[in-house]
């Protein structure tokens, strides 16, 4: 069996760091704050280069807090790419602005800067650029776009721990960055986390007090927060696991270059592209077929797992049902029934990668499927 994902796998080859990590918080009894969250923000902030770094409760608060401290006009519009998980347009809706999706460009699945810029109007305010799959976004292309029309430019970094462009890790490209360290992430932790990141402390600030009650001091409250903290459990779990992140990654890398590499031929089949720009971390491997649905089951019945990310685009979920239905299909619906996420972690072997890709090849052989 190919697992899609094996997190007891990953705990066991660090088990002694993750045990003794996890048992000295439990028996010093700090849970929230404290060294261990200090410690983490410290290593996470270095990591990314970033100037600061607030750990929160998830990624979805990540993107909503970053929203609030912006403090953007109330009803102001932002830009969201189709494809993405519903987290990022959440954030923005629950911040009291409104989404306005554009389309995904149809080599890397990110932002399609073209689309985002017709749909720019008076009340834009910000963008948000998913650098969805692990793949960096054109952020050249994203800043000269922002400064053109005086928008907030947010990163949403939630499967792109360590991803580079042009040679940075993004996270610094923009206003500031939201993480998620929900486990199944490239950095995860074990329970919800996440983190934002940024160079100006003076946002940085305000986020850390937004995320904390307003809070000034114990009991002192300059305005309504909210409580989405990092805890310290989940902040030690993550500094052993950073120490890991970039070999992880390196394994993500060598599966997606033997896919690459094994499935070139290929012809019913388009794979993912990595643009010049990008050194991708692969969170996902985003592979793209007619008959989509047949390879599954089929690399189901034969032991391997796959994944669907995502099955609808954000505009075409129910809980947009009340956008406008005069829509024009967009790119990223037409991909919904043809994509198909291979096997991909630093759990698998190069064995693993020639095993799927050879399966896939002799699906695709066995003719009219
Ligand atoms: C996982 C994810 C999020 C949300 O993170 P949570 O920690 O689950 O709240 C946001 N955006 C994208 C693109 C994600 O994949």
């Amino acid at each position: 069996m190919i697992k899609f994902l094996d997190l007891p796998k990953q705990y066991r080859s660090m088990k002694r760091e993750i045990d003794r990590a996890i048992l000295s918080v439990v028996s010093e009894g700090a849970f929230i704050g404290g060294r261990p969250l200090t410690d983490f923000e410290a290593a996470f902030a270095k990591y990314t280069g970033a100037k600061c770094c607030i750990g929160v409760g998830n990624g979805t608060d990540a993107i909503e807090i970053i929203l609030e401290g912006l403090n953007l006009p109330a009803g102001s519009e932002v830009i969201v790419p189709a494809n993405s998980f519903i987290a990022t347009s959440e954030a923005v809706t629950r911040s009291g602005l409104k989404v306005v999706f554009c389309d995904c460009d149809p080599d890397n699945y990110t932002i399609s800067i073209k689309d985002a810029e017709r749909r720019i109007t008076s009340r834009t305010k910000a963008v948000i650029a998913v650098h969805l799959y692990g793949h960096p976004c054109d952020m050249n292309a994203l800043t000269r776009l922002a400064r053109r029309h005086k928008l907030s430019l947010i990163e949403d970094c939630a499967q792109a721990h360590g991803s580079e462009f042009r040679g940075r890790r993004v996270g610094t490209f923009g206003v500031a960055a939201a993480f998620s360290f929900y486990p199944g992430k490239n950095l995860g932790a074990y329970g919800d986390a996440g983190a934002i990141i940024t160079n100006n402390p003076r946002l940085a600030e305000k986020v850390r007090m937004i995320a904390n009650h307003g809070r000034l001091a114990k009991y002192d409250h300059a305005f309504e927060g909210r409580n989405s903290r990092l805890d310290s459990l989940q902040a030690a779990v993550l500094t052993v696991k950073l120490s890991r992140l970039d070999k992880f990654n390196r394994i993500r890398r060598s599966i997606a270059e033997c896919y690459l590499c094994e499935l070139a031929g290929c012809k019913d089949i388009v794979l993912p592209k990595k643009e010049k720009w990008a050194n991708p971390v692969w969170h996902l491997f985003v592979i793209r077929l007619e008959k989509r649905d047949a390879l599954k089951d089929y690399l189901q019945k034969n032991g391997v797992q796959t994944g669907v990310h995502y099955p609808v685009s954000l505009p075409r979920l129910k809980a947009y049902s009340y956008l406008s239905k005069k829509r024009p299909k967009l790119v990223a619906d037409e991909y919904c029934d043809k994509i198909l996420s291979l096997p991909m972690g630093d759990h698998m072997t190069l064995r693993d990668a020639h095993t799927v890709s050879r399966l896939v090849k002799k699906f695709l052989a066995s003719g009219p499927y």
